[in-house]
């Protein structure tokens, strides 16, 4: 039984509609289009707390740079460490080099963004990431895809291009459902939506993200409406038989 979360920066949950490939997957899948993330809608201070389960007022990241989360909060990556779970990180934002402390994760891999709006890095770090699943089978993997988000600061949240980087991401999804084993479960997410040319209000363009999960065996979950970012790593938690941690504030999504 492995774990594998697939994040899609800036992807709205009203694209997934758009997208083709989301479409097929779809009755494959519990899922939102509700969920909400944290305020600010911001890429860094969302994935803190998505690995730490808690509002950025608590973690102390609110802004893209990064601070050190207090003492009293414990990150995912460190709880899997604590119990011995192999896991894997694919990204292609180097600002999430953070999102653990040093040694927490047996694998990290850093891809340059330097070839959008086409997401040829995205495609790229989803190959190794493939080939690391595969190889090494890890307990969990953390895919992010950051394509979305650059096209949608270039070109607009909603506009053509970005609905195709959706497609794309959405593409990357199915291949890696293909390669997971019955048991395994796969989490797709977001860490915010976005409006205009940009993100990170109060706005429910913003704040509400797609949150599912899909399993090839016979489980069927579902997933309430009301479901945060936070809820993510207790989900995985859950998923692995391991107890969360005492200071995390969302609640397992099944
Ligand atoms: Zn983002």
């Amino acid at each position: 039984m492995a774990v594998m979360l697939i994040l899609v920066d800036g992807m709205r949950p009203d694209s997934i509609n758009m997208s083709e490939t989301a479409q097929t997957l779809r009755k494959e899948m519990a899922y939102t289009l509700e969920g909400s993330t944290v305020y600010p809608s911001v890429t860094l201070p969302c994935h803190v707390s998505l690995v730490t389960s808690n509002e950025p007022d608590v973690h102390g990241t609110t802004t893209n740079v990064f601070v050190p989360w207090p003492e009293s909060v414990s990150g995912l990556f460190e709880v899997l460490a604590k119990n011995r779970k192999k896991t894997g990180f694919f990204y292609n934002w180097e600002e999430l080099r953070d999102l653990a402390l040093p040694g927490s994760i047996s694998h990290t891999a850093y891809y340059k963004p330097s070839d959008f709006p086409d997401g040829r890095t995205n495609d790229l770090c989803a190959r190794d990431a493939a080939e690391y699943w595969s190889e090494e089978k890890p307990d969990f993997m953390f895919l992010y895809l950051g394509n979305v988000d650059y096209v949608g600061h270039a070109f607009g949240w909603m506009s053509d291009a970005y609905v195709k980087a959706v497609e794309q991401s959405w593409r990357i999804i199915r291949d890696m459902k293909e390669i997971m084993l019955p048991d395994d479960t796969l989490i797709v997410t977001a860490d915010h939506g976005g409006h205009g040319y940009e993100h990170g209000s109060r706005m429910d363009s913003d704040m509400m993200i797609p949150l599912a999960v899909m399993t090839l065996g016979s489980e069927k979950y579902q997933i309430r409406k009301n479901a945060s970012i936070m809820d993510i790593a207790p989900t995985i938690t859950k998923l692995l038989r391991i107890v969360p941690d005492s200071s995390w504030k969302g609640i397992s999504l099944i």
